[in-house]
């Protein structure tokens, strides 16, 4: 592993100045999870590391009564985990941040270095993709917002530039009679990545779906949504056929590679299961769920 300098920070305005400064030699680390092995096997050479652990801002987890959730970058996956609003309004991010490696690694995995890091399999993406999430982005030219749905270029490629960090991500609130869940294949049961992830989400009113939301990990360069999948749900009565139907044109939004984890031909089959069982469990908790949430 090559040398490089550490610095840390305390400010998110700290941070822009040193990307700014070093521009494509400085690499930020949050948790380390992801950068330490690329640095270790020589996949990234950076002259400076910014270490975002001292900047207590990117850490918070927020709250606004029926305006939504705010999430620093910094959270981690054992935060989102085990946080109480978060398993009760937004089950499926729960459930994604207690997938992701052991409890080692979710103690120190953020879900800002889980997006940033680009992978097809980032185990928090599609919950929050379904969910709506936006980037708050920030860098020398200021700030701005970015959808979910636009921030993943391909394969470790995001819409950040070399100087920006991403410091928030702002999940709207579901809303009331709305439920949701993340299920992963994986061939070992533990310490291994996805070979499809699939999170849905749907809310009701009067028993029909009002809004449905289908987002895929593994199968494509970037997380994607089904778009056709919630568009057959959204304005119906959800039943059993209509989940089914739902399930097969997720499909269709699937581009998926044949590797050593699985072919493409398994993997369209597992969006197809994993759809409708994510689909039967959001219908579920979206109707239990209290009618003023
Ligand atoms: C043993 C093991 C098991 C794992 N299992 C899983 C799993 O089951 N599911 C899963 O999804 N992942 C898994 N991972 C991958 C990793 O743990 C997660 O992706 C984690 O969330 C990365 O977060 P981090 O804070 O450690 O990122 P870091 O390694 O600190 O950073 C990752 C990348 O994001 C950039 N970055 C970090 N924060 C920011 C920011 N705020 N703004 C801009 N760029 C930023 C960094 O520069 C780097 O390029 C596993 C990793 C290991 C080592």
């Amino acid at each position: 592993m090559r040398r490089f300098d550490l610095t840390l920070p305390r400010t998110v305005d700290d941070c822009v100045k040193i990307l700014s400064d070093r521009g494509d030699d400085a690499k930020l680390v949050a948790g380390g999870t992801d950068l330490l092995p690329q640095l270790k096997n020589g996949l990234l050479k950076p002259r400076y590391v910014v270490d975002l652990s001292g900047v207590e801002t990117l850490r918070a987890i927020r709250v606004a009564n029926g305006s939504g959730l705010r999430l620093g970058a910094a959270v981690t996956a054992r935060a989102i985990e085990t946080e109480p609003h978060i398993l009760s309004a937004y089950p499926a991010l729960a459930e994604s941040g207690a997938l992701v490696g052991s409890l080692q690694i979710r103690n120190l995995a953020t879900v800002g270095g889980n997006l940033c890091n680009a992978a097809p399999s980032a185990d928090m993406a599609p919950p929050l993709l379904a969910l709506d999430a936006e980037a708050v982005i920030v860098g020398p030219r200021g700030e701005r917002r970015v959808p979910l749905t636009t921030f993943f270029l391909g394969v470790r490629k995001t819409v950040l530039a070399a100087d920006e960090l991403l410091v928030e991500l702002v999940v709207p609130a579901p809303g009331p009679r709305s439920g949701g869940q993340y299920l992963r294949h994986t061939p070992r049961r533990e310490l291994d990545i996805a070979v499809v992830g699939v999170a849905s989400q749907l809310t009701l009113t009067d028993g029909v779906c009002r809004k449905a939301a289908i987002a895929l990990a593994s199968v494509a360069p970037t997380p994607v949504r089904a778009v056709a999948a919630e568009r057959a749900l959204t304005g119906q009565a959800v039943t059993p056929e209509l989940i089914e139907r739902a399930a097969e044109l997720a499909v269709d939004a699937a581009r998926p590679i044949s590797d050593q984890r699985g072919s493409a031909d398994f993997r369209r089959h597992l969006v197809k299961v994993l759809t409708r069982r994510t689909l039967t469990t959001a219908l579920e908790r979206a109707r239990a769920a209290r009618q003023e949430a």
